[in-house]
């Protein structure tokens, strides 16, 4: 089984002085927990902050960018960077870690085009397009009112994303930025880290009949496991590792099994599910799938062949 996080924000703990090569590192993910979780693939998302100026977002995407390289150099040993499905294929056979790359917000890439294929160039293989703020793209979940959906650039950025083959993430976006997006992508969209909105009311996950449409269109929604996202009263019981299998066994219901999969967020949120502290506990949620009836081949889709597959089907779409 291919197992693939599809976000993390690794990267910006780096910033703050994260080796992910020590062990009993304070962190979700290091290289420990990722092997002792099963993980073959970590998607490390540079995460730009929302009320960093656009000229400092450039910056700061790339001193991320330039640890996450280091620390693969330093650690050859037990990680590779992979920036196709393919190479994650090939790394896992070497017995390595694929440490993939996107990004968690397009404000790095200011207005231009020619700096979004700059992070392309570099290895960014996803971009979510907003965190929690209108940018120049599109709205945010969390405000939305500044062009009502993808601005005339955010489609632009779109359609470039699908000629280089990048993968549009739709997490952290307005429900009218996802509409826009689901029209204008030629290519299969994901959102990376969201949960279903019909278990958990937070503007910020996913409605069914947006999940139900990003299926239609091949796409997948990565499960994630942040608990005020998986549950309205998390701040009296937090919720555990069944909380996360009903949002899988939700989205499975409106989607389909070939598109759902999951996107911790970790080391990006402050608390975490009972039983789920990092990473190295991911297995669980396997374990969990089995219990509640699914076979070995659902959950490998789950764990990450969906992803595979839409990432595949990004690249075909932009050699098509
Ligand atoms: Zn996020």
């Amino acid at each position: 089984m291919f197992v693939l996080d599809s976000h993390c924000d690794t990267p910006t703990q780096m910033l703050r002085g994260l080796d992910i090569g020590a062990s009993n590192s304070s962190g979700q993910v290091d290289i420990s927990k990722l092997k002792a979780g099963c993980v073959d693939a970590s998607f490390f998302a540079l995460y730009t902050p929302a009320d960093m100026g656009e000229k400092e977002a450039t910056g700061h995407a790339l001193e991320m960018l330039s640890l996450v390289y280091d620390s693969v150099k330093e650690h050859e040993k037990d990680i590779a960077l992979a920036f196709s499905p393919e190479e994650a294929l090939i790394n896992k056979e070497k017995g390595l870690v694929s440490i993939m790359i996107g990004m968690e917000n397009g404000s790095p890439i200011r207005n231009s085009l020619s700096l979004l294929r700059m992070f392309y160039r570099l290895g960014v293989r996803y971009m979510t397009l907003t965190h929690n703020a209108d940018n120049l793209i599109a709205d945010a979940a969390a405000e939305g009112n500044r062009w009502h959906g993808l601005s005339p650039f955010g489609r632009e950025v779109v359609s470039e994303m699908n000629r280089l083959g990048m993968i549009v993430d739709v997490a952290h976006v307005s429900d009218e930025t996802f509409y826009d997006v689901i029209e204008c992508s030629k290519a299969p969209i994901v959102s990376t880290h969201s949960c279903c909105r019909a278990l958990a009311s937070h503007r910020r996950n996913m409605t069914d009949d947006m999940i139900r449409k990003m299926a239609d269109k091949g796409g997948v929604i990565q499960i994630n496991f942040y608990p005020a996202f998986l549950s309205d009263s998390y701040e009296t019981s937090m919720p555990g590792v069944s909380v996360i299998a009903d949002h899988i066994d939700h989205a499975v219901k409106i989607a389909g099994i070939e598109h759902v999969g999951i996107g911790t967020d970790f080391d990006g949120i402050e608390i975490t599910p009972d039983g789920m502290e990092d990473v190295s506990k991911l297995p669980r949620v396997f374990d969990e799938l089995t219990i509640r009836g699914y076979s070995e081949d659902q959950i490998e889709k789950i764990a990450g062949k969906n992803f595979i597959r839409v990432f595949n089907d990004v690249i075909s779409c932009a050699l098509a």
